[in-house]
């Protein structure tokens, strides 16, 4: 009896060639690039005490409410697959006792119970960079500038950043509770999660995507009429240092983000060739998270970028007719040892190489050099050992050429170059 096929689970995906390798290169833009920031990569687990998102993202938040995959596990620990990076690297970062200021960036896959749709998926990629022990504007303005940098390399033309300040401690209460008023006297028109948002946290009700409440919100009070004189001169520093770099954005001053932990600076990089989920990635100051999860008193701003969707708005480049790689040919079963040893003298100098072990026949040699695109093949038959030659066959133009056997790592690596 046949078992029934399995399948991947629902919002998850596979990567296979060449699509891992577009994604490999997605990430390897984003290493260099924070790289070139003064960003360092941290790893940590892919799960955490549930409590460690609960207390950053915030109870009422969608996030935790609705999308995290918790469990416990069978010592009875209260776990949750991470659904966003920030709190664990904050997490690291007071648990290992970091020198502060420090500059983290991040790579790897986050887990969200959301609707699976197009760009949106329950195992998904984020890149993200957190800046901690900074409190200039001009370090939130360098992160934004650093993310629409980052889509800029990677040929993505229609990104456009939309930026915000929703306030600190000192300003906030005043307009949360202004907002809250002018919810209560609309409550009837709200959904029923917005209608429990208006007391735990009436900022979110801008996120709701239900159409009554955007209607609703309309004409309420934004953050930013609500600045402190502080918060109002930092926001004006961060858009002062954007302008100074000539980078295109618009503010919204409805942008608040669903995390709980944010303050002054928000944003988002948004693109229209997504669809409904059109957001590429974003972030924000959050100068009370590490305090809040037991570190000392510490300002903090991050990004997070969504691997998948940038990988949905980057132009798919034309894949490459062939490899860097070079392809042993033997001819007889006398050769084919030689033809291993060739293949393991190569890599060991950093040259990619296979061979056909299991070929019956020339031809099948050459079939396998083409499917795996590589740019040479080697041929090793009777006459080159005796000669002490290799034959290298160029596979994008055809030539055929004589080479001696200590010269080979470097006409083959001509050819690479050519
Ligand atoms: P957030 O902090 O929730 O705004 O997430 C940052 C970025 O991660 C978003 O702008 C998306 O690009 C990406 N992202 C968030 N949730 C998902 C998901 N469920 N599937 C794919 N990408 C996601």
């Amino acid at each position: 009896m046949t078992e029934p096929k399995q399948s991947r689970p629902k919002g998850t995906q596979d990567f296979t060639p060449p699509d891992s390798e577009r994604r490999r290169h997605v990430e390897g833009v984003f290493r260099h690039l924070a790289e070139c920031y003064g960003y360092q990569e941290i790893i940590t687990p892919t799960f955490e005490h549930t409590t460690v998102f609960v207390k950053s993202s915030g109870e009422g938040s969608d996030v935790v409410t609705k999308e995290m995959y918790s469990f416990k596990d069978r010592g009875d620990r209260d776990l949750t697959l991470r659904p966003e990076g920030t709190p664990g690297v904050v997490r690291a970062v007071i648990e290992n006792r970091l020198r502060i200021p420090c500059r983290l960036y991040y790579v790897g896959p986050f887990f969200r119970y959301g609707r699976p749709q197009k760009g949106r998926f329950r195992e998904f990629g984020q890149l993200g960079l957190e800046a901690l022990g900074e409190a200039s504007p001009l370090v939130d303005a360098e992160i934004i500038y650093f993310g629409a940098g980052f889509f800029e390399d990677l040929g993505i033309r229609d990104c456009l950043v939309q930026v915000n300040s929703i306030g600190c401690r000192a300003c906030r209460p005043a307009y949360r509770n202004t907002l809250r008023d002018f919810l209560l006297d609309r409550s009837g028109q709200l959904c029923a999660d917005c209608q429990v948002r208006i007391e735990r946290n009436p900022l979110r009700v801008f996120d709701c995507k239900v159409e009554a409440c955007r209607v609703a919100v309309k004409d309420a009070p934004t953050p930013r009429q609500y600045l402190c004189t502080d918060c109002e001169q930092h926001h004006e520093q961060v858009l002062s240092a954007l302008n100074r770099r000539g980078l295109r954005y618009e503010a919204n001053d409805r942008l608040v983000r669903g995390l709980d932990y944010y303050n002054r600076t928000t944003f988002e990089y948004i693109s229209a060739s997504l669809g409904a989920q059109d957001s590429l990635g974003g972030g924000g100051r959050y100068d009370y998270l590490v305090e809040e999860l037991g570190g000392p008193d510490t300002p903090g701003v991050g990004v997070a970028i969504g691997l998948e969707r940038t990988l949905l708005a980057a132009p798919a480049e034309p894949a490459p007719a062939r490899r860097h790689s070079a392809f042993v040919v033997w001819l007889t079963e006398a050769e084919r040892d030689a033809a291993q040893e060739l293949a393991d003298r190569l890599r060991a100098d950093g040259i990619a190489a296979q061979v056909d072990y299991g070929a019956r026949k020339v031809k099948g040699q050459f079939k396998s050099a083409d499917a795996a695109q590589a740019a040479c093949c080697i041929i090793i038959g009777p006459d080159e050992l005796a000669k002490g030659v290799y034959s290298l066959k160029d596979l994008a133009t055809g030539e055929q050429r004589e080479v001696a056997s200590d010269a080979i790592n470097e006409a083959v690596r001509a050819l690479f170059r050519d």
